[in-house]
């Protein structure tokens, strides 16, 4: 079966093709047939197209909205020039998975798209009205393309994290909060933490009741969650995106109180001091210079930027915090994993995050950490190691469209 994967954004459509069936997803062998990513849609859009195999295609566009950025994706797709052979016709295209990003307390796996779960999305809008109405588009951008009767299937970020209990994810405020408006933590990235915690326990051969991790997705975007017998209990995301760690351009934990003081004292609005926190803080608030941390880790080490160095010391400090915390949470845990493109390629952030954790047993392998990144999956810490470390690449669209292949198999997802 092929799954297209979308994952639309206010004006952006990221999207696979992934070749894969229920016998695929035993055997491990589902196939990547296409990737690629439509920018900037609604002006001149940047096109980047690569078929398996191939080379990254890179063109532009005038592209008016979501559905025309979907169209070109299948017109190429299916095209002579994008050269899949197993993608000929539209009728090639089998399931279309598509990343939403909230589902409240409403969606606690991923499901088939029916006008009952298009009124679920659309209930959480209120919770990210950023990223919901334009998953909204791609499904119905998809709907169009494809008509009503092929199968598509939503997969949340905030799924996974819905087994947190009451006491990790309700915040110290009047409970009507709760009640009245939904205010609680949701968390994020839970595709991701859901994908690294299955693979650890398959590379390990241990049952899920047996999987107890601390997984740290760091890549633009920054996230740890505590995994207790396969279950999300905890995560530092929350309401929004925005909270626990230091991300690329997000600040991560802060003080509430900081937000009313800067906006007295730089005359801005509530909304303002949101897009401040959400757009210029993180490590490139910190820097002065780039939310990009290769490029952070370059500047510290060729001209020894000073606050090239406290940003990357903050970021890492605060992740280590994290771990300590997980770690009371989980009542100790077996592994830390490592995922994002920050967590799968940097060696040296990972020893700046791990340096500090000697006290519980946790020692690193120099070599085998250095020889981690580009993709590369494994332990990486020491053998004699109480804590074991380990670098495991995430792949949300492949479990997206596994799920979605579920979904429509009425097959258990694994979570
Ligand atoms: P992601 O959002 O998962 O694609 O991750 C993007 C982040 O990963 C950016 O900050 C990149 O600079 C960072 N990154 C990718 N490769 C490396 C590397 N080799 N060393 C340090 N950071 C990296």
């Amino acid at each position: 079966m092929n799954v297209l994967v979308l994952n639309c954004g206010s004006s952006s459509v990221k999207f696979q093709l992934i070749a894969t069936d229920l016998e695929r997803i035993k055997t491990n062998t589902d196939r990547r047939l296409a990737r690629g990513m439509v920018e900037r849609i609604g002006g001149e859009a940047i096109i980047t197209l690569q078929a398996e195999g191939g080379a990254p295609q890179r063109s532009t566009a005038p592209l008016r909205d979501t559905r025309a950025a979907v169209e070109l994706i299948i017109r190429w797709v299916t095209s002579e020039a994008s050269g899949i052979a197993e993608a000929r016709s539209v009728a090639d295209i089998h399931a279309v998975g598509h990343r939403v990003v909230h589902g409240g307390e409403r969606f606690t796996h991923s499901v088939l798209i029916t006008d009952e779960v298009l009124g679920g999305i659309e209930d959480c809008i209120d919770l990210a009205p950023l990223h919901n109405p334009a998953n909204l588009k791609g499904i119905a951008a998809a709907r169009e393309v494809f008509g009503a009767g092929l199968p598509q299937a939503a997969v949340f970020d905030t799924a996974y994290h819905q087994t947190i209990p009451d006491y990790a994810y309700l915040y110290a405020l009047p409970y009507q909060l709760y009640r009245r408006y939904r205010v609680r933590r949701y968390g994020f990235h839970g595709t991701s933490h859901r994908y690294v915690a299955y693979r650890y326990r398959q590379l390990l051969g241990l049952e899920r009741a047996a999987t107890n991790v601390i997984t740290l997705h760091l890549g633009n975007g920054c996230s740890v969650a505590a995994i207790r017998a396969g279950d999300s209990v905890d995560t530092s995301m929350g309401m929004t995106p925005l909270e626990g760690l230091v991300m690329g351009t997000r600040s991560g934990d802060i003080d509430p109180a900081i937000i009313d003081y800067v906006a007295a004292k730089e005359g801005l609005s509530a909304q303002e001091v949101e897009t401040l926190l959400n757009k210029q803080s993180g490590l490139l608030g910190i820097s002065g210079l780039t939310n990009d941390m290769r490029e952070l880790l370059d500047e510290e080490r060729e001209s020894d930027d000073r606050r090239a160095r406290l940003a990357i010391e903050i970021f890492c400090y605060r992740a280590r915090k994290y771990i300590g915390a997980y770690l009371a949470a989980l009542n100790g845990a077996d592994a830390v994993v490592f995922t994002g493109g920050i967590g799968e390629n940097s060696a040296e952030i990972r020893t700046r995050i791990c340096d500090g954790l000697q006290w519980l047993g946790l020692e690193l392998d120099a070599e085998r950490n250095a020889a981690h990144h580009g993709g590369l999956q494994g332990l990486i810490s020491a053998d004699s190691s109480r804590l074991a470390v380990y670098v495991i690449p995430t792949d949300e669209e492949l479990l997206i469209a596994r799920d979605t292949v579920r979904c429509i198999g009425g097959a258990p997802q694994r979570y």
